[in-house]
C-alpha cells in the first residue's frame, strides 16, 4: 500500500492533468452505467400512480367515497395509458395522470388541496426525465391550476431546476400558462379539516412542535406517477398541497428532486408520499435509486428497504411507487394504506387503497 502510494507520487499522480488523463475517463465510464438493452425488457410500457399515503381508515370509509377514489384512480391510469399505448412519452403520461388527480377534489393536489395556516392553498410539484436526468420543480404557487405543467415548463423551457412563489408565477405568465383564482382550489372539506386541526391545537389536545404537527395531521393525499414508455424511457412526477395547517412558505419533499421525486433510466423512477420532513431527511427517492444502482436491487426490494427501515427509523409514515426499464414496479408503504394503481400494455387497471387490495 505504502509502496503504491509512493510510486504514484513519484509519477506525479496527484497532478490534476494526470487525474484528468488517466483516471477520469475510467471513472466516468464506471458511473455512466449503460441502460439495460431493450431485449432485457419484459414490459413494453407501464404506468404506476399514487394518490397519497394517508387514507381514510377502512372502518370510516363510506362505500360511496371508496367508489369515488377507485374511479378517480382508474381515470388517471386511463389518461396515461391512452398516451403510452399510442407511443406517447413517459413524461407526457406522468403529466396526464397527475393532471387528472390535480383536477379531482379527492386528492391533496390542485383543486381540493390542503390549506395552510392562513387558509390558503400553496402548491408544490416536480417532474424528472429519466433519459436525460433533467428535472423541473415549483413550490408555493397559488394560482396555477395544474402545477405539474408548470414544473414541466421549468424543465423544458428554463435553465433552472426549481422556481418558487412569485417567481414561479411570473414564469408561468411568461409561458402563457392560465392562472386561476385562489378560490378555485378551496373545498369545504379542506376548510373543515383546517378548522378541526386548529381547534385541536389551540385546545392543547395535539402536540405543537413542527415535527409533531407533521405527524398528527391526517392530511396526506399527494399525487404522483411513474412511467416507462415504449421507447424505454422512465419519468417520475409528484404534485401536492403539502400538509394541512403548514406555515406559509413551507416546502415538503414532493418538489425536491431526490426526496419525493427522482428518475434515471439506469436505475428507476420514484414518487413518494407521506411525512414530508422525514422523506426529505431520508432522501427517499434517490436512496431507492442508489440501492438499485449500487446494490443491484429491484425497485420493489429497494423501496421496501427504504420505506420500512429509513422511514420507520425517522418515525415517519409514507409510501412510494417506482418502476424500472424492465417494467418491474414498486408500491410500498408503511401507513395504513396508500391510494395506488398501475396499468400495463394489457390495459387492465389494478387499483388498491389498503394493504392487499
Ligand atoms: N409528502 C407531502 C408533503 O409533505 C404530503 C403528502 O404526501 O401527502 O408535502
Amino acid at each position: 500500500m505504502y509502496h503504491m502510494k509512493s510510486s504514484r507520487l513519484e509519477n506525479n499522480a496527484f497532478a490534476p492533468w494526470w487525474f484528468l488523463r488517466n483516471l477520469l475517463p475510467e471513472f466516468m465510464s464506471n458511473i455512466a452505467t449503460p441502460a439495460p438493452a431493450a431485449a432485457e425488457r419484459r414490459e413494453s410500457f407501464v404506468l404506476v400512480i399514487h394518490g397519497g399515503a394517508g387514507v381514510i381508515p377502512r372502518e370510516q370509509m363510506p362505500p360511496q367515497k371508496e367508489g369515488e377514489y377507485r374511479a378517480a384512480l382508474k381515470a388517471a391510469l386511463q389518461a396515461g395509458y391512452d398516451l403510452l399505448k399510442t407511443n406517447g412519452t413517459s413524461l407526457d403520461a406522468v403529466s396526464a395522470a397527475i393532471r387528472m388527480m390535480e383536477d379531482s377534489p379527492l386528492f391533496n393536489a390542485g383543486h381540493g388541496a390542503v390549506l395552510n395556516s392562513e387558509g390558503e392553498v400553496e402548491l408544490d410539484a416536480a417532474i424528472m426525465d429519466g433519459a436525460t436526468r433533467k428535472a423541473g420543480a415549483i413550490a408555493a404557487v397559488k394560482h396555477i391550476k395544474n402545477p405539474i405543467d408548470l414544473a414541466r415548463l421549468v424543465m423544458d423551457r428554463s435553465p433552472h431546476v426549481m422556481l418558487v412563489a412569485d417567481g414561479a408565477e411570473a414564469f408561468a405568465a411568461e409561458q402563457g400558462l392560465a392562472k386561476v383564482a385562489r378560490q378555485y382550489f378551496i373545498t369545504e372539506h379542506r376548510q373543515k379539516q383546517l378548522e378541526r386541526i386548529q381547534r385541536e391545537q389551540s385546545s392543547g389536545s395535539k402536540p405543537q412542535s413542527i415535527w409533531q404537527q407533521e405527524r398528527v395531521t391526517d392530511s396526506f393525499g399527494t399525487v404522483g406517477a411513474v412511467a416507462l414508455d415504449r421507447q424505454g424511457n422512465l419519468a417520475a412526477g409528484t404534485s401536492t398541497g403539502g400538509i394541512a395547517n403548514k406555515k406559509p412558505g413551507r416546502v415538503g419533499d414532493s418538489a425536491l428532486i431526490g426526496a419525493g421525486t427522482y428518475a434515471d433510466n439506469a436505475t428507476c423512477a420514484v414518487s413518494a408520499t407521506g411525512h414530508g420532513a422525514y422523506i426529505v431527511r431520508a432522501v427517499v427517492a434517490h436512496d431507492i435509486s442508489a440501492l438499485v444502482e449500487y446494490r443491484g436491487l429491484s425497485p420493489g426490494e429497494a423501496a421496501e428497504l427504504v420505506v420500512k427501515m429509513k422511514l420507520v427509523e425517522f418515525g415517519g409514515e409514507g409510501g412510494v411507487i417506482g418502476a424500472d426499464r424492465k417494467g418491474n414496479i414498486a408500491m410500498q408503504f408503511n401507513s395504513q394504506g396508500m391510494y395506488r394503481g398501475f396499468v400495463r400494455e394489457d390495459g387492465k387497471h389494478f387499483v388498491a387503497i389498503y394493504a392487499g387490495q
